[in-house]
Protein backbone atom coordinates (compact mmCIF):
# COMPACT_ATOMS: atom_id res chain seq x y z
CA UNK A 1 0.00 0.00 0.00
CA UNK A 2 0.80 3.51 -1.06
CA UNK A 3 0.35 6.90 0.52
CA UNK A 4 -0.34 9.74 -2.19
CA UNK A 5 -0.93 13.66 -1.13
CA UNK A 6 -2.84 15.99 -4.05
CA UNK A 7 -0.61 18.92 -3.99
CA UNK A 8 -3.56 20.44 -5.94
CA UNK A 9 -5.73 20.45 -2.95
CA UNK A 10 -2.79 20.48 0.34
CA UNK A 11 -3.09 23.64 2.29
CA UNK A 12 0.21 22.99 4.03
CA UNK A 13 -1.84 22.52 7.32
CA UNK A 14 1.08 19.76 8.70
CA UNK A 15 -1.73 17.37 10.35
CA UNK A 16 -0.67 14.30 8.82
CA UNK A 17 2.93 15.32 9.07
CA UNK A 18 2.10 15.39 13.11
CA UNK A 19 -0.09 12.37 13.00
CA UNK A 20 2.23 10.35 10.59
CA UNK A 21 5.80 11.26 10.52
CA UNK A 22 7.02 8.00 9.20
CA UNK A 23 4.78 8.82 5.86
CA UNK A 24 4.28 12.32 5.57
CA UNK A 25 6.96 15.32 5.36
CA UNK A 26 6.52 18.50 4.10
CA UNK A 27 8.75 20.33 1.20
CA UNK A 28 10.45 22.95 -0.42
CA UNK A 29 6.84 24.44 -1.01
CA UNK A 30 5.68 23.87 2.58
CA UNK A 31 3.04 21.34 0.86
CA UNK A 32 3.29 17.75 2.02
CA UNK A 33 5.01 14.78 0.50
CA UNK A 34 4.09 11.07 1.11
CA UNK A 35 7.18 8.52 1.17
CA UNK A 36 7.82 6.70 -2.50
CA UNK A 37 7.47 3.36 -0.99
CA UNK A 38 5.10 1.15 0.57
CA UNK A 39 3.64 2.34 3.81
CA UNK A 40 5.65 0.44 6.65
CA UNK A 41 3.36 -1.57 8.26
CA UNK A 42 3.27 -0.54 11.85
CA UNK A 43 2.87 3.48 10.23
CA UNK A 44 -0.42 1.98 8.43
CA UNK A 45 -2.92 3.05 11.38
CA UNK A 46 -1.44 6.32 12.27
CA UNK A 47 -1.59 6.88 8.33
CA UNK A 48 -4.97 5.65 7.27
CA UNK A 49 -6.07 8.52 10.76
CA UNK A 50 -3.77 11.12 8.96
CA UNK A 51 -6.04 10.31 5.69
CA UNK A 52 -9.55 10.47 7.43
CA UNK A 53 -7.79 13.91 9.38
CA UNK A 54 -6.89 15.78 6.50
CA UNK A 55 -9.25 18.55 6.35
CA UNK A 56 -8.98 18.83 2.35
CA UNK A 57 -9.18 14.99 1.47
CA UNK A 58 -5.96 15.06 -0.12
CA UNK A 59 -4.40 11.66 1.43
CA UNK A 60 -5.21 8.60 -1.10
CA UNK A 61 -4.05 5.18 -0.04
CA UNK A 62 -3.72 2.05 -2.84
S1 LIG B 1 -3.38 17.03 6.39
FE1 LIG B 1 -3.99 17.29 4.23
S2 LIG B 1 -4.01 19.51 3.88
FE2 LIG B 1 -2.86 19.14 5.77
S3 LIG B 1 -0.71 19.04 5.07
FE3 LIG B 1 -1.50 16.93 5.13
S4 LIG B 1 -2.24 16.53 3.02
FE4 LIG B 1 -1.99 18.76 3.26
Amino acid sequence: MKAYVDKGTCIGCELCVNICPDVFSMDDDDLAVAIDGDIPEDAMAECEEAKESCPTDSISIE
